[in-house]
């Protein structure tokens, strides 16, 4: 592998001369994450334990030199950004029939690659329009050995309109990328009839279930269903919300890029 990633080198470089910095900063990552798994009911093999630990360090190495995370403090990745991102999985939608996954504006891999690693019979494409993020998720991909699992980089718009993506998914999930209204232009084309989107939102996420209703309409979306989620010491407002796919999406949308977001359809 050397070679391959010039800024996964360095970081392998410096996990091999093994400051003390860098050891305690990765223990306690540890140590917060299996903590965190436990108290939410989580039971993890070693194999896991150890992807998410490297995925951990590799996020805060590689944060040191482009924005990833806002989130540096090892107990706030474990809950916030892996916990947050497993939350977003409930037996009762992602029964055994739900195969392929799109994370829609996955950023630094959430919450696509913490569901993938959790569940790795799961066939994930991490998209984003960033190129730098797309590149740190190949090296994760990579150092963790993960197969079955693509990051792909583009605007979800364009990749939504993609023969190999329209209509291909089972599930498209989604933390932090726009209002709803947006969001399901974005993702609900990437969904199959009988699929669900699940969206990750906040304390306002009946007032944005309300501004979205004509647009889950309009793509072939069923009215939202909301979940609340509560993580582990926190106890600030949670939601995922589904949208279960009932109808093909008109050929229409997305419009072109940069159009959902300047003109929602909840306006339009
Ligand atoms: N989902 C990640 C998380 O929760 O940590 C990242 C959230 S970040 C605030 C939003 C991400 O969505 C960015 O990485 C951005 O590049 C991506 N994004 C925004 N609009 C997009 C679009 N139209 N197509 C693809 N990616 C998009």
């Amino acid at each position: 592998r050397r070679g391959k990633g010039r800024d996964g080198d360095l970081f392998r470089q410096g996990r091999e001369r093994k400051t003390a910095g860098e050891e305690t900063t990765m223990d306690e990552l540890t140590r917060s994450f299996c903590q965190a798994a436990e108290a939410y009911g989580l039971s993890l093999t070693d194999k896991q334990r150890e992807q998410f630990s490297r995925y951990g360090a590799l996020l805060l190495a590689w944060n040191e030199k482009m924005n990833l995370t806002a989130l540096t403090a090892p107990r706030e990745v474990a809950v916030k950004h892996f916990i947050d991102a497993a939350s977003v999985w409930r037996p009762d939608w992602f029964t055994g029939e739900v195969r392929r996954v799109v994370d829609v504006g996955t950023g630094a891999g959430f919450p696509g690659l913490p569901l993938k690693i959790l569940h790795p019979e799961l066939d994930m494409t991490l998209v984003d329009a960033l190129q730098k993020r797309v590149r740190f998720l190949e090296e994760v991909i990579d150092a963790l050995g993960l197969t079955g699992v693509t990051a792909l980089h583009a605007r979800a718009e364009e990749a939504a309109r993609q023969k190999s993506c329209r209509e291909r998914f089972d599930a498209a999930v989604a933390r932090a990328v726009a209002p709803l209204p947006v969001l399901t232009e974005y993702a609900l084309p990437f969904v199959k009839v009988g699929g669900f989107l699940a969206a990750q939102k906040g304390a306002k996420v009946q007032e944005e279930a309300a501004a979205a209703a004509k647009a889950i309409d309009l793509l072939g979306g069923a009215p939202p269903v909301t979940e609340a989620v509560s993580l582990p010491g926190l106890d600030d407002a949670r939601a995922v919300l589904y949208v279960k796919k009932m109808r093909p999406t008109p050929a229409l949308y997305p419009r072109k890029a940069g159009t959902p977001e300047k003109k929602p359809l909840e306006d339009a």
